[in-house]
């Protein structure tokens, strides 16, 4: 199930670094890597660092925005040096890597790592369903982010290799676990419809629909839940 998992990396500032998660990629039997508007890419920095793992550097696929670069993806876990508890499911690496692999077995599933001085934003973080977090010495809970992705890397690669006790949620049967991509659009459904019934009035529209971001992602909801909700805005816009 391995070659279904995605490492995302977004806005690296060191190429070196790029070559380095490559390295600890290839070391763990994962191969697919996602650059999110890179610093410097391509560079021989990271070819270099890469050495035996050039090929996934070579192979590399270079999006413009995080939502572009998970689109796809089935499930899609944030990285943090923070214990964030507000609203994400945070994991240890050995719990994530088994809900990865449950995951992978039904579609792609995204790893999100984030910039090396500022990690990733809080618009980034609502587009993730599950958070993992590296425990870590609490008065330095920041790793090198190519160290992150071998702890990350390591942590799947074992739990490929053993039985994993980690069932995707419900029965689905014909159904399937909606793509990152058809809850944004979901998410933007809402937008329409909340702005047609005006009901932003003077709240905030950007933190109303940021919590509402992070309660679909939560949610994990199926296509044909997804489907449901569409029918029901489509009805109330056409009542309107
Ligand atoms: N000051 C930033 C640190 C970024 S470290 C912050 O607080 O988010 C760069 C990246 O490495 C992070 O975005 C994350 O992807 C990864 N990383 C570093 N330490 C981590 C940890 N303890 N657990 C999980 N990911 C970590």
């Amino acid at each position: 199930m391995l070659e279904n998992i995605r490492i995302v990396m977004v806005n690296t500032s060191h190429p070196g670094n790029i070559g380095a998660a490559a390295r600890a990629m290839k070391n763990m039997s994962l191969a697919e890597l996602y650059l999110v508007d890179p610093v410097e890419f391509p560079s021989t920095e990271a070819a270099l660092r890469a050495t035996h793992a050039v090929d996934i550097v070579d192979k590399a696929v270079v999006s413009g925005s995080l939502a572009e670069a998970v689109a796809d993806c089935s499930l899609v876990i944030g990285t943090s040096a923070r214990e964030r508890t507000m609203s994400w499911v945070v994991e240890k690496p050995r719990e994530m890597a088994a809900t990865a692999l449950a995951h992978a077995s039904q579609g792609k599933v995204a790893i999100v790592f984030g910039r090396e001085r500022t990690g990733l934003t809080n618009e980034e973080l609502s587009l993730c369903q599950r958070l993992v977090h590296i425990p870590t010495n609490p008065e330095c809970t920041s790793l090198n982010v190519a160290a992150a992705v071998q702890v990350i890397a390591y942590e799947l690669f074992n739990a490929d290799l053993g039985e994993s006790n980690y069932i995707v949620p419900e029965q689905l049967g014909d159904d399937q676990v909606a793509k990152a991509g058809q809850i944004q659009t979901l998410h933007q459904h809402f937008e329409q419809v909340m702005t047609e019934v005006a009901f932003f009035g003077s709240n905030n529209p950007e933190n109303v629909m940021r919590r509402l971001q992070l309660f679909l992602n939560r949610a994990q909801p199926t296509r044909r839940e997804l489907n449901i909700l569409h029918g029901i805005l489509t009805a109330m816009q056409k009542k309107l």
